[in-house]
């Protein structure tokens, strides 16, 4: 078979399957198979493929059929401008997690060289792609997680950022080392009880403790701020994605800890996802 038809039938199968970027995920898996990028793929569609190949693709196309993310069975995400290994221990980066980059960007130029702390850093894709876009900036990442934070050197030492990062295990509440001229922070928001409803894709296979917010959802969101709100230096800023319908109650609470609110900035789909404060 060659490409184009091996392409067509998996997609099919995927649909079958309910996956909506059936022609995309096929595409993405059959070039990690060849070891080439998605354009080779679609310019070599003639091309046939031996029969090894087509073994692993059609292993990779059962699992996604099944609902595994596609950035777990390539261990890669593309996010902001980089590539991060990612893998089971570590939430899959998401697109409206970009904003708080960019939002960062718009605050901060090159010149100043400030200390950033990254509370429930995961795969390090925030704060790496931070440190990334500002040279003189340095930081630290703490998680819960070991095995995240195994994921997060890993992503640290690819973009060749180990000079300036460093990462430890903690718990927000036991975790007192330093002062911050920013923090950033995408803790975990979704409501407990919500979790069922989430995507399959995300609820079997995604690590729960990055996403599980207590019964409320702002379990952990709160002892982020509390966290935050010692930590941060006076005039420093705090960058926090939040749940989209968390708005009113996290500002209050950041009021409650003397920080004043900037902005609230929508993600992609026009949703509030992001807070930034100030401390004063
Ligand atoms: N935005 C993620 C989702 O919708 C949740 C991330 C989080 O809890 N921090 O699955």
């Amino acid at each position: 078979m060659n490409i184009q038809e091996t392409i067509n039938k998996a997609a099919n199968v995927l649909k079958k399957n309910n996956i909506v970027t059936a022609y995309l995920d096929s595409e993405l898996l059959l070039s990690e198979v060849l070891k080439k990028d998605r354009s080779y793929v679609i310019l070599n569609s003639k091309e046939i493929l031996d029969k090894k190949c087509l073994y692993d693709f059609n292993n990779l196309i059962y699992r996604r059929s099944k609902g595994e993310p596609c950035a777990y069975l390539v261990n890669y995400k593309e996010f902001w401008k980089y590539k991060y290994f990612v893998n089971k221990d570590v939430l899959i980066p998401r697109p409206d997690t970009e904003v708080l980059i960019e939002e960062t960007l718009k605050i901060y130029d090159e010149k100043k060289g400030l200390k950033v702390l990254d509370i429930g850093t995961g795969s390090g894709c925030l704060l790496i792609s931070v440190l990334k876009e500002r040279k003189n900036f340095s930081g630290i990442g703490i998680d819960i997680s070991k095995k995240a934070l195994k994921v997060a050197n890993f992503n640290a030492k690819l973009q060749q950022l180990n000079n300036r990062v460093k990462f430890y295990n903690s718990d927000i509440d036991k975790f007192f080392i330093g002062k911050y001229d920013l923090i950033l922070s995408n803790p975990p928001y979704i409501k407990n009880f919500d979790l069922k409803y989430l995507d399959r894709d995300i609820v079997n296979y995604e690590p729960k403790i990055a996403l599980d917010g207590g019964s409320d959802g702002l379990s952990e969101i709160t002892k982020v701020i509390n966290k935050a709100s010692s930590l941060v230096k006076k005039n420093g800023k705090f960058i926090l994605e939040i749940g989209c319908y968390q708005k009113n109650e996290i500002v209050k609470k950041l009021k409650d800890k003397n920080f004043y609110i900037n902005k609230i900035v929508k993600d992609y789909a026009k949703k509030d996802r992001c807070i930034i404060s100030t401390k004063i």
